[in-house]
């Protein structure tokens, strides 16, 4: 639905009405019924009143139809003015004299009749005040149930919707449907925000007509995803293809949105609405990012690791309240100097769960990061990790500061840096002393906003580490705008730069990036000695691994320091 559709129709809020009549006499009474509580527009032939009807599409509250005019039937003006998509909502009342005439009046959709000669002027007024009254109503109904956007439902009238389409067809098979975009920001980013929205504006009018007919619903679930609840169906594959717009790129090429699609397929109707999406959602994830598959089905597995998950949310709070949250730390050596020097340990947390012994924080993190437990969690984790910094500062005398992992739902927190203030001060120390490390995907989700959270975070003397860089898909220009201290490598690049062929291509641009960003890099997932030379010699200045160590528990931590740095002192 278009903004000017949204608009009620008036002008400086009196109403407008046009009144379409060949007979001088009638316009006058017309006229001196309603000029005072109306702005009155007046048509004397059938083409001047479709000309003025489309022209003022947008603000006309009501027409008043006489059928006899002298061009063509009052029929075949309302047959056009109901026929057209801009004007179909303006209600309409004709006025006749013929009997046989007013039920095919409201067959073709005039809303109501006044029959000539005029009743009294109070009657004509209650109706066309009426009239108008009960179209802006539905006018009203139609906006807010609609996504301005695109024109299909919201998410609540969706489900809503939904809800009637269940309770009329209870036996009938249904299917869950998600639709996603993939890496819609870059094509905005790319193409312009226009662009982006004539994008999403063609592909859910793609998707309405493809499942429309076979009375299933739509719709866009901000900002590029969309829900379609239909009969069951299996063309799957089909319906994807088809809903996977070309766009004309300023070269003459032709490129293709990719999407993805989750189905959650004869859903189970006694869970909430809600949750039958969430299935269909949590199918489309894992085709996440594959270049191979596009469409991901809900099935036993993914059954299973809801189960899985529901467990896992269940024992949160009982969790964070016995502390079975252990946080280890790993160590990272600045290995610039001949001897690699230990410079600072990242927190990494583990749960220890009574029943499922430990647990890995890629099982839980990403879980909690969703339903925003993570919250709570980061908090724990930071506190201890400082508190931990603390003692070693106090008992060895030894500053070794720690770095914690910032998830992308932190810095919403709008208490975020205002927390992290408090945790630096609650501990007695330095702000070089907590880094932050923030993974680039957050930088890249909503960096305008992320951006000032990290600019007043540097401002009090936080330092950021950018985390899994190159994982994410921020541009060269993005990152040289960014406010950040290091860059951390995605593990990957080490990974595949030492594959049975050994490649350090792609590393190596990666180095010449930090360079002219004049920042230093760390090198996280290194495992061998032959690594490590070969970043050495490539001008990594920070390296983390197994090869120094494993995370260890904050005892074990303490021992490592004491041994480290005596070693050092040794060498002195
Ligand atoms: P990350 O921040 O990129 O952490 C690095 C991960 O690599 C850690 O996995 C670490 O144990 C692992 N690692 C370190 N050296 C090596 C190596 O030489 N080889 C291999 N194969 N792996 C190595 P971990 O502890 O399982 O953590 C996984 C991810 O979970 C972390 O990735 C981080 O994104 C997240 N995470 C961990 N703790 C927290 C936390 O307290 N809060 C938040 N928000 N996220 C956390
Ligand atoms: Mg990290
Ligand atoms: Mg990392």
């Amino acid at each position: 639905m278009s903004d000017s559709q949204l608009k009620f129709h008036s002008v400086n809020e009196t109403r407008r009405i046009l009144i379409v009549e060949d007979e001088p006499v009638n316009q006058e009474i017309l006229r001196f019924m309603l000029e005072d509580s109306y702005e009155l527009l007046v048509a004397d032939t059938g083409t001047a009143a479709l000309e003025t009807i489309s022209a003022n599409s947008g603000t006309l509250s009501l027409i008043l139809l006489d059928l006899n005019l002298p061009d063509m039937h009052g029929l075949d003006v309302l047959r056009q003015v109901k026929a057209d998509p801009e004007t179909a909502r303006i209600p309409v009342i004709v006025l006749t004299s013929e009997k046989d005439a007013e039920v095919e009046s409201l067959t073709l959709g005039a809303i109501d009749f006044i029959p000539k000669p005029y009743p009294q002027p109070k009657v004509v007024l209650a109706r066309v005040l009426r009239t108008i009254e009960l179209s802006e109503g539905q006018d009203i109904i139609r906006s807010t149930e609609r996504d301005h956007l695109t024109g299909l439902y919201n998410r609540e009238y969706f489900y809503r919707y939904a809800a009637q389409m269940d309770a009329r067809h209870r036996d009938l098979p249904t299917d869950a449907i998600v639709l996603d975009i993939n890496h819609f920001h870059m094509i905005n980013e790319r193409y312009g925000k226009a662009s982006g929205n004539d994008i999403l504006r063609r592909v859910g009018e793609r998707i309405m007509n493809l499942v429309h007919d076979d009375g299933g619903i739509v719709c866009r679930q901000e900002p590029d995803t969309f829900l379609v609840y239909c009969p069951h169906r299996e063309d799957y594959a089909a319906l994807l293809d088809r809903a996977s717009i070309s766009l004309s790129t300023k070269d003459g090429s032709e490129t293709r949105i990719r999407m993805r699609m989750g189905v959650y397929a004869d859903v189970d109707k006694t869970l909430d609405i809600e949750r039958r999406f969430d299935r269909a959602k949590m199918a489309a994830d894992t085709v996440k990012g594959s270049f191979t598959r596009s469409i991901g089905i809900y099935d036993d597995t993914l059954r299973k690791s809801e189960i899985f998950s529901e467990q896992l949310i269940e024992d949160f709070p009982k969790a964070l309240d016995e502390k079975q949250f252990l946080v280890f730390f790993q160590p990272k050596f600045d290995i610039r100097p001949d001897k690699p020097v230990l410079t600072s340990s990242e927190a990494l947390v583990r749960w220890k769960h009574p029943k499922l012994g430990m647990v890995s924080p890629g099982t839980f993190i990403p879980l909690f990061e969703k339903n925003g437990l993570i919250q709570a969690l980061d908090e724990y984790v930071w506190r201890e990790a400082a508190a931990c910094v603390r003692t070693w500062k106090e008992q060895l005398g030894i500053s070794i500061p720690v770095s914690v992992n910032v998830s992308r739902v932190d810095m919403y927190d709008p208490l975020f840096v205002e927390k992290m203030d408090g945790i630096v001060k609650d501990n007695d120390l330095e702000y070089k002393e907590l880094l932050l490390e923030i993974t680039e995907s957050a930088y890249t989700e909503d960096s305008s906003q992320i951006v000032e959270k990290v600019k007043q975070l540097r401002a009090l003397g936080f330092r950021i580490e950018m985390d899994d860089f190159g994982s994410g898909y921020s541009s060269l220009n993005m990152i040289s705008s960014l406010p950040i201290d290091a860059l951390k490598l995605d593990m990957q690049f080490i990974r595949n730069a030492f594959k049975e062929q050994k490649d350090t291509r792609l590393l190596g641009v990666m180095f010449q990036l930090a360079d002219a960003l004049k920042v230093p890099t760390i090198a996280e997932g290194v495992e061998t000695a032959e690594q490590l030379s070969t970043l050495n010699a490539m001008g990594c200045d920070i390296v983390q691994g197994y090869y120094f160590s494993r995370p260890l528990p904050a005892d074990e931590f303490e021992k490592f320091i004491i041994e480290k740095t005596t070693e050092s002192d040794d060498q002195n």
